[in-house]
């Protein structure tokens, strides 16, 4: 199986990339920010408790982020493997999501790390809101605060996948299938 962590900053293409890896690798997508959304605009309760956590682009609580992760896994049976776009998003998800893996006996493969400066992920953010409808991508504020969230809580998940030589930096600027090159090439190295 190849698991794959896609980590980078709001507005790094981390959904653009992983639609092109499923479709070359045939991976199942599980994109915390996806299901969230799903979950608020069907509702339910685990949707209206993370609405206020996203519109204002601040991170759901670990174990409510973690326990969807664990469920959506659960319903998944037959795979090629897992990318995981949004996720882990804090060293405790992290801690999580190995553990996860560990009860399946499906190690993560590697993570796979956009980097892109912050004025061009605004800029990239700012464009999506014109036709995303949503709110935490219309609003300079809060897109400023996501990336500051990103920052403060999700980078240090770079260190914990560097110590266990996961970890595989990418420039993140320049046109989506070279980008995908290169990502490709990580890929194809790994152990799987
Ligand atoms: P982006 O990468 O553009 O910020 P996402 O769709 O990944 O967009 O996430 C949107 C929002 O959903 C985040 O700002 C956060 O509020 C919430 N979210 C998504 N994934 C997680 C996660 N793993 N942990 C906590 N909150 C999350």
């Amino acid at each position: 199986m190849l698991n794959l962590v896609l980590f980078g900053p709001p507005g790094a293409g981390k959904g653009t990339q992983s639609d092109k890896v499923i479709e070359k690798y045939h991976l199942t997508h599980l994109s915390t920010g996806d299901l969230l959304r799903k979950h608020i605009s069907e509702g339910t309760a685990l949707g209206k408790l993370a609405q206020k956590y996203t519109d204002e682009g601040n991170l759901v609580p670990d174990q409510v982020v973690i326990d969807m992760v664990d469920q959506k896994m659960q319903d998944t049976l037959d795979t090629n493997g897992f990318i995981f776009d949004g996720f882990p998003r804090t060293v405790k998800q992290a801690e999580a999501l190995d553990e996860l893996m560990n009860k399946n006996n499906s190690p993560i493969s590697g993570m796979v790390s956009l980097e892109v400066p912050d004025q061009e992920l605004k800029n990239r953010i700012l464009e999506r809101g014109k036709t995303s409808g949503r709110a935490d991508d219309q609003d300079i504020a809060k897109i400023e605060n996501r990336i500051q969230v990103y920052k403060d809580e999700t980078l240090p998940v770079v260190n914990y996948y560097q110590n266990q030589q996961k970890y595989f930096n990418i420039h993140g600027v320049g046109g989506i299938d070279d980008i995908f090159n290169k990502i490709i090439e990580v890929l194809d190295r790994l152990p799987t």
